[in-house]
């Protein structure tokens, strides 16, 4: 129950353990086209440009930012956590310059402060910004930060690493253009791949660069050699083939459950957790509208050590969750609700095990009325 990787469901790491075929094997070719569809479906999006690249969320980052910027560009870039910071440093390493929205941890991206940020830069070319913030958990209104970019003649760069398969997130409806995302969070899938997917618009400005991709590896044009349409597919990497199979499984079971369901289950897995932890009087960072179901940041009460806890909650209970990054560091804990780890069982062992580590520490705290708040919040 960490900031992800999320608990992998039996049916994934199945799928993780059949035969391995060649990457250009028509079976095999058969399944990349099952899931590009199942990607536009979770993505909620129609674009042609739908993959996974073969590695994680923050090779999905790179591959938007070095596809889209090239040299002398200009990108304003949202910052109100860890990852904002990193979008960043790829802007700069890009050779372009990166207009920072500073905002203070734990709140979203102020729609505000980035408009007056676009109409300061008209030459901007980019606005970036994370949906969920897993470092805070908060999230921002990405359809308003959407919109704000298409009114300034900006592509937008969406980090949904966390946001994908948890909340709402719809990329078409929103116009969002260059989308990725992580297959641990709340697909419940393992490491190591990143969904990405762009508009037409970002797949025109990648046609139009003046200078080369300065990637190789992560070069679209390049990339759907083998992942594009028709018979003329190429060797370009040797495909991780268990690790799709694994999405595949991963994606088929989002479909199966729906995606709606997937986003009810978590805001009602995150209610039932919150009125646990309240009834312990233990406090939310984020205000209640801005607050990420599958990111939940709460303040360590006073006087409980963070450390002795998380140890205490891993060897005693087999039970992870996450400490507060930067300014969080030692203030915070990040318990994760994603995928296949937000549910009740899990929820229950949360609470008794927080109850027993914070005990340990001579704290009394009331279990059953904790107990009792999550299953009143779970009553039809
Ligand atoms: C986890 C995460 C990433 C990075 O993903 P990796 O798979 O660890 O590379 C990027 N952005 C956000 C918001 C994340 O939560």
């Amino acid at each position: 129950m960490g900031p992800g990787p999320s608990d992998v469901h039996p049916r994934i790491l199945e799928a993780l353990g059949r035969p391995t075929i060649g990457h250009l094997d028509p079976d095999f070719v058969a399944m990349m086209d099952e899931i590009k569809t199942l990607l536009k479906y979770a993505f909620q999006t129609d674009n042609e440009l739908t993959l996974p690249v073969s590695a994680p969320g923050s090779a999905g980052m790179e591959a938007c930012f070095v596809n889209l910027l090239e040299p002398g560009d200009k990108a304003v870039v949202c910052v109100n956590g860890v990852f904002g910071n990193r979008m960043v440093e790829n802007v700069t390493r890009c050779g372009a310059t990166a207009v920072r929205v500073d905002q203070e941890w734990g709140k979203p991206v102020d729609p505000d402060a980035v408009s007056a940020a676009l109409e300061a830069n008209p030459d901007a070319k980019v606005l970036a910004f994370v949906h969920a913030e897993t470092s805070t958990g908060a999230r921002s209104d990405a359809e308003t930060l959407c919109n704000l970019a298409q009114r300034h003649g900006c592509l937008s760069i969406v980090d949904t690493v966390t946001s994908l398969g948890g909340i709402p997130l719809y990329v078409d409806r929103w116009k969002a253009d260059a989308v990725y995302s992580g297959t641990q969070k709340c697909l419940s899938c393992t490491p190591g791949l990143s969904p990405v997917t762009f508009s037409d618009a970002a797949v025109a400005a990648i046609k139009a660069r003046k200078h080369p991709v300065q990637s190789w590896f992560l070069d679209m044009n390049l990339i759907l050699g083998y992942w594009g349409e028709g018979a003329k597919r190429a060797y370009h990497h040797t495909a991780p083939i268990n690790a799709l199979y694994a999405l595949h499984e991963s994606l088929v079971m989002l479909q199966e459950e729906g995606l709606e369901n997937a986003w009810q289950r978590h805001a009602t897995m995150h209610r039932a957790l919150a009125a646990g932890l309240q009834s312990m009087g233990i406090e939310f960072v984020v205000a209640e509208a801005a607050r990420l179901p599958q990111l939940n940041s709460v303040y360590i009460p006073e006087g409980i050590d963070d450390a002795q806890v998380r140890q205490y909650l891993l060897s005693k209970h087999n039970l992870e969750i996450g400490a507060g990054l930067g300014d969080f560091a030692g203030k915070v804990w990040r318990i994760g609700l994603m995928g296949y780890s937000a549910r009740r069982e899990n929820i229950e062992l949360l609470i008794r095990a927080l109850s027993d580590a914070m005990r340990e520490q001579g704290r009394s705290v009331d279990t059953d009325a904790a107990l009792s708040a999550v299953s009143a919040a779970l009553a039809p």
